[in-house]
């Protein structure tokens, strides 16, 4: 079994297509899928909701993406606290930094990531982390903040074991996605090499970043396979230990049915 640990099933990408990509998933041995809720300001996480509350093995989060932070009025921060309570809610993100494509200025980026981890940290909701190019500020930003007690995870994590380690130190999860199996991906597959296992998650972040041999096509969940068979090859496991694990990590940190 495998648990995709952050997907998008949009609509607008998968269209009448989006029942199918749920089918094959659970066809490929997908036990459970988390529907990420963090594009368009609050109308990704509404959608998301719709699908976990069709689906029981689907869950959802709800975040402000750093992209979209200088959309983020306190009316939406507000929206954001709303989703919080659902059942199937299971981590407040994405949330983060982004200084690689700065879509947003990087001052409202820093503000509206700390106001929602502030958020997590109080409610106790894990919390789930974007971060590109700006790894030194986030961990500034997390040991001022603080994290919630049940956590949080640094979602398609693709840099290097020192950064890996300063996640691990502070008790964070890292979450591996397709670009393991990127050939310039070098420095990823060291870190993967040492993150024990059981702080290990795995992700498509679909529909961005298929792994090969489908890299360049649209993504969906059950692709997630080809990314642990990569973790198992690094790490000269058999695969079904990696995805025990890292399904176990899954659930118990979202805690899914029950874990
Ligand atoms: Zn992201
Ligand atoms: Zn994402």
């Amino acid at each position: 079994m495998y648990i995709d640990a952050h997907c998008h099933l949009e609509k607008e990408t998968y269209g009448d297509e989006l029942e199918a990509v749920i089918e094959r998933a659970g066809q490929a041995g997908l036990s459970h899928l988390i529907a990420v809720g963090a594009s368009r300001v609050c109308a990704g996480a509404a959608e998301a909701q719709a699908l976990a509350e069709r689906y029981a093995h689907i869950y959802f989060t709800a975040g402000i993406h750093p992209h979209e932070a200088q959309h983020a009025s306190a009316e939406e921060i507000a929206k954001i606290r709303g989703f919080l309570d659902h059942p199937k809610l299971v981590a407040l993100g994405e949330i983060g930094l982004d200084f690689f494509y700065d879509n947003s200025p990087r001052d409202e980026q820093r503000s509206v990531f700390k106001e929602l981890l502030a958020m997590s940290r109080d409610t106790n909701v894990p919390a789930m982390f974007h971060i590109r190019d700006a790894h030194p500020e986030t961990l500034a930003i997390i040991d001022e903040v603080g994290l919630p007690e049940r956590g949080a995870v640094v979602h398609c994590f693709t840099a290097g074991p020192a950064e890996a380690q300063e996640y691990l130190k502070r008790g964070v999860y890292l979450s591996i996605p397709g670009v393991v199996t990127f050939k310039k991906a070098e420095e990823l597959r060291q870190a993967v090499a040492q993150i024990p296992l059981e702080r290990m998650l795995i992700e498509t972040d679909c529909p961005y970043l298929a792994p090969v041999p489908y890299r360049g096509q649209r993504n969906e969940p059950a692709y997630v396979v080809k990314t642990a068979e990569k973790i198992a090859e690094i790490r000269n496991l058999p695969l079904e230990e990696v995805a025990r694990a890292t399904s176990q990590n899954a659930s118990a940190f979202y805690r899914l049915d029950g874990a």
